[in-house]
């Protein structure tokens, strides 16, 4: 099928939640193929989903071979890929237990009700996030996401949280009562523009709910799996979490979610408690130890944060070349351009050249590479990305 076959039975046959501009058909390391056959560097990543890059031969083989022998038992019975993929990320979390899911908004469910029952007995139940984060799209975390935009139309929500500002100490102690059971918190707000937590804010929150009996929970679901060139982006400031939520990069493209529990949390769902069909089938587990064994293998965690300072600082350098870009920021591979407008011409104009990223929060053009990804790929996009800004300053 060609891109307006595609196009077109699209229109006609799904539910329009999406607008997408371009068919993609092919992908391989940080490279992906659209139906007419042009080539493309992709900066997106799937939303930072393919942290080992497009079609690993590792995850392919491990998919294929699990396919072939077990795909899915149901959790009535033992797998033994499950376990062993909780014993490798227990192990990087520094302790705990992991339950599977299928996504990031249901990981994070699942921290709001580990939150609840942890807090039944004492009368705490609310949950305090952040204005400008990002937790998903299910009625709990869109209520838990601190953006009027996702929760629009959807009234009426359910109760039990609680928000406050970002970065600011004050604004979260204010909102604390009798009734709060967890902080939840991304340490680099990802869909909200890429803005790292500063270092005093993290730990400020690990000591005011050790203070105060509130479990530290934190979104790990972009920033985890390696992105900021740590296992997990909490790693960054030097805190243990109560519990953390994993799943865009933990499967590479095959759906997959976590939620990690630290040891003092870590029996309090019991049988009856929380479940789900599909989480930590044989298959799922078995393409996310393939991946967390590559970003070993590969030395991943250490390329992530060479090219992330690679790219931050040639992007700091462009953005110094004109007015209308306020500057870059990022955390490993996670990283911003942040202009003052619309960044939305820019990222047509580099998809034109072959540079796939997305704006995001408006004025900021997020890039999230594949862990992989190599210097001579940073200078291609980079020399890209000067292209396109010199383009768009003249017109
Ligand atoms: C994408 C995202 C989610 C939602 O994950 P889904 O798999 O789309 O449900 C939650 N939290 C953060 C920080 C995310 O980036």
């Amino acid at each position: 099928m060609n891109a307006a076959d595609i196009a077109e039975m699209q229109k006609t046959y799904l539910i329009p939640t999406y607008a997408p501009q371009l068919a993609l058909v092919k992908g391989s390391g940080t490279k992906v193929w659209d139906a007419e056959g042009n080539e493309y560097l992709d900066f997106l990543a799937g939303i930072a989903v393919l942290n080992v890059g497009h079609c690993h031969p590792n995850v392919v083989k491990a998919i294929q071979d699990q396919a072939a022998t077990l795909m899915h038992v149901s959790n009535l019975y033992y797998n033994e890929k499950q376990p062993q993929l909780a014993k490798a990320l227990a192990e990087k979390a520094g302790g705990g237990k992991c339950f599977f899911c299928n996504s990031g908004a249901e990981a994070n469910e699942g921290l709001i009700k580990l939150a609840r029952l942890w807090g039944s007995d004492k009368g705490k139940f609310k949950v305090i996030t952040m204005k400008n984060s990002f937790h998903g799209r299910t009625l709990a975390t869109l209520t838990a996401t601190g953006q009027e935009k996702v929760q629009k139309g959807f009234a009426p929500l359910p109760e039990g949280f609680a928000y406050a500002e970002f970065n600011n100490l004050d604004s979260v102690k204010a909102a604390i009562t009798e009734q709060t059971a967890a902080v939840l918190v991304e340490a680099v707000q990802g869909e909200g523009g890429i803005i790292p937590a500063d270092p005093e804010f993290i730990s400020g929150l690990r000591a005011l709910c050790d203070e105060k009996d509130i479990l530290l929970m934190f979104d790990e679901v972009q920033a985890g799996v390696g992105r900021t060139g740590k296992w997990f982006s909490f790693q960054h400031y030097d805190v243990q979490p109560d519990a953390f939520s994993l799943a865009k990069g933990l499967g590479n493209g095959f759906p997959i979610g976590a939620l990690v529990a630290a040891p003092k949390l870590a029996n309090i769902f019991q049988p009856g408690h929380h479940a789900t069909t599909f989480g930590g089938t044989p298959l799922a587990c078995a393409a996310a130890l393939a991946v967390l064994e590559t970003i070993e293998q590969e030395k991943l965690l250490e390329n992530a944060a060479a090219m992330g300072e690679l790219l931050l600082n040639k992007l700091q350098a462009i953005a110094e070349q004109y007015d209308w870009i306020e500057g870059a920021r990022g955390c490993g591979l996670m990283v911003g351009l942040v202009l003052n407008d619309s960044a939305l011409p820019l990222q047509k104009k580099l998809q034109e050249k072959g540079l796939l990223t997305l704006a995001t929060a408006v004025r900021v053009l997020r890039m999230l590479p594949p862990l992989t990804v190599t210097t001579e790929e940073i200078e291609q996009a980079v020399a890209w990305i000067a292209e396109a800004c010199a383009e768009l300053d003249t017109q």
